[in-house]
């Protein structure tokens, strides 16, 4: 292939990653200061990353190996025949790209996590706030490849000391920002960034959205949401979890629906905490908790650190649903019957706790809420 063709097809933009061997352009972007290949040996795909002035990190190209190279990973790699070029006036600069594994990123789960299959999970986040965010970046580590975002807001100086973001992300969309961070955590993610608020999307665009998703994650300041979201889940027939704050974070919530699995929704929980006076065997009177407070997250003082307390535990739920009924950690975390817990942080935080880091998982000892009594056919007991 000689320079001359290479010019022809490189003339409209500033970045552009080069096959050697099909003798075709497979990619392009801004001019990078380092780029990254990332090899899916799975799926013989290499994701190519370009690390860019100001923007970050950004997803360039995906190229199938065998387009590119021949022979083993091994010998692929150390022959770097994947190759990018920038244009300089009438010049093309050549740039090394790093290429390295899937099984580098995630060695450190061995034994612990399937990361093929988790790879292969979607996540759907409705709230994009420091709790979103943290579950996001959670499931990053943990190998999650498919994302939609679901956020209105714009990151503000208000955010930086809890949030996952930092100053770089000032005034940018939370969904944006948390794309470009993903990418940082792991190239081969695929991220569907929705700036929007929720409860504003219509049934059809749900549904568009939430679609492939094996899980809905939902961690909004808005009780409203919390619940449609909770409800658009059960009419989809998609798990979901919601993820609440109480006041200053000094205690949380937290609550799963399994359709076909688990009993009763988030919405038969609220009927639970109107009515019941005192628990079994609990020290607690849920009766003195005022409505308005369960399941809002807060947008007044807390501490990062006092989020993490409850998103940490929402996060083993999280888990268990994603690695699906034939996990250990679905076996022992997921009780049908018990989908609603509540988490106390440091202090004591009467009515609801006697002592810190009380964990309280009740059953629900009434009726199931009408959308449960039409719309599901409930069943009882665990796999
Ligand atoms: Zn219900």
């Amino acid at each position: 292939m000689s320079n001359n063709s290479r010019n022809d097809q490189v003339s409209s933009s500033k970045l552009f990653i080069w096959d050697r061997k099909a003798g075709r352009l497979v990619g392009q972007g801004a001019t990078a200061q380092a780029l990254y290949g990332f090899m899916d040996r799975e799926r013989d795909i290499v994701t190519v990353i370009s690390d860019e002035p100001r923007a970050g990190l950004k997803l360039v190209a995906r190229v199938s190996t065998g387009e590119i190279f021949e022979g083993t990973p091994t010998i692929l790699i150390s022959k770097r025949r994947l190759t990018a070029f920038s244009r300089e006036g009438d010049q093309l600069r050549e740039y090394e790209v790093e290429i390295f594994g899937e099984r580098e990123l995630f060695e450190r789960h061995q034994g612990i996590l399937d990361g093929r299959k988790l790879a292969l999970k979607s996540a759907v986040h409705v709230g994009g706030g420091t709790v979103g965010a943290t579950v996001f970046d959670q499931l990053l580590k943990a190998g999650v490849e498919n994302h939609v975002l679901i956020d209105p807001s714009n990151f503000r100086p208000q955010n930086i000391s809890r949030h996952l973001l930092d100053l770089r992300y000032l005034g940018w969309p939370k969904v944006k920002s948390l794309e470009a961070v993903a990418y940082y955590r792991n190239p081969s993610v695929n991220i569907n960034a929705v700036q929007a608020d929720f409860t504003k999307l219509s049934f059809i665009k749900r549904r568009e959205l939430l679609a492939d998703a094996d899980l809905i994650i939902s961690s909004t300041d808005s009780n409203d949401c919390e619940f449609e979201a909770a409800f658009t889940a059960l009419e989809l027939g998609i798990p979901f979890i919601h993820i609440g704050l109480h006041e200053r974070a000094k205690s949380g919530e937290l609550c799963f629906q399994i359709p076909g699995y688990t009993q009763c929704c988030l919405n038969c929980w609220l009927g639970f905490r109107k009515s019941l006076p005192q628990q079994e065997g609990e020290a607690l009177a849920y009766s003195d908790i005022p409505i308005d407070m369960i399941g809002r997250t807060i947008a007044e003082p807390a501490l990062s650190v006092e989020i993490g307390t409850i998103v940490g535990i929402a996060m083993q739920w999280v888990l268990a649903i994603l690695m699906g009924p034939g996990s250990d950690r679905w076996k022992n975390l997921l009780d049908a019957e018990r989908n609603l817990v509540l988490i106390n942080g440091s202090g004591i935080n009467e009515p609801l706790f006697s002592e810190p880091f009380q964990i309280v998982r009740p059953y629900l000892n009434q009726e199931l809420c009408e959308l449960c009594r039409s719309n599901h056919e409930p069943q009882q007991g665990k796999e």
